[in-house]
């Protein structure tokens, strides 16, 4: 299993990270990506790499966070873009839900991460949420071709699918693709091509059906893969293969 999103350098996982690695390798763990917020948990990410053992870091700074961003902020962004450790830019992108920045700070913000990613060559993790519309307007404008995007957490529905992967975007599913509700994302799990699938648990955040009201950890990833699996009709074992592979060719590892 690939946990393409994960957030071991939050403070829920401060005080037992070690032993949340191990319990991943025993359910099958074999990478994993930290992503940043802000620049503090960027530069955590990148100090918990260990790329030998399959553990790396994307950086970048969370819509909630756009409004407080200065230029030295973007700064310390560019430099640690440069780090062999890292492998992403994100998590940036529109959250019009909580919008805890104004919606222009987001925008702005957006699309300087869209910049930085193009400059550095490296791909895009794209927190959308309850903003869709104006994610895919701004990625047309300023994504250059050949950037690689995942929209994390994928939420825009079925209906947005066949235009994401005309576009060659991939898409994250995460663990509440267990959630007796979420039939949608069943269908967008059933429909996206393997090449364009990403697992991941976006930790501490959204623990699987099996485990609601706890913090969530990449070991619990097995759940959405096992859901996945099953409304595939395909063995576990095979989508765990397929989408391993195409975290590797999304992060170009
Ligand atoms: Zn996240």
């Amino acid at each position: 299993m690939f946990d393409s999103h994960a957030h071991l350098n939050h403070q829920h996982f401060q005080a037992d990270r070690a032993e949340v690695l191990l319990r991943a390798r025993e359910a099958g763990l074999t990478g994993l990506v930290n992503v940043g917020w802000d620049v503090g948990s960027s530069r955590l990410a990148v100090a918990l790499a260990q790329p030998e053992e399959g553990i790396y870091a994307a950086v970048g700074i969370h819509p909630h966070h756009a409004a407080d961003a200065s230029a030295n902020d973007y700064a310390a962004l560019v430099g640690l873009a440069r780090r062999q450790e890292v492998v992403a830019i994100g998590e940036t992108g529109l959250d019009f839900f909580r919008n805890l920045s104004p919606r222009d700070a987001q925008v702005e913000a957006f699309c300087r991460h869209i910049e930085l990613a193009a400059e550095a060559g490296l791909p895009l993790i794209v927190h959308d949420r309850e903003a869709h519309e104006e994610i895919f307007a701004i990625l047309a404008r300023h994504a250059p071709p050949g950037l690689r995007i995942v929209l994390h957490c994928y939420s825009a529905g079925p209906d947005l699918l066949d235009e994401a992967m005309a576009r060659g975007y991939w898409i994250g599913l995460s663990c509440n693709v267990t959630y007796p509700k979420a039939t949608g994302l069943r269908e967008v799990a059933r429909r996206v091509p393997a090449e364009r699938l990403l697992l991941e648990t976006d930790c501490p955040y959204l623990p699987p059906q099996s485990k609601r009201g706890r913090r969530n950890e990449p070991a619990f990833l097995r759940d959405a893969l096992m859901t996945i699996s099953a409304v595939r009709d395909c063995p576990v074992a095979l989508v765990e293969r397929q989408t391993e592979t195409s975290a590797r060719d999304f992060f170009g590892l």
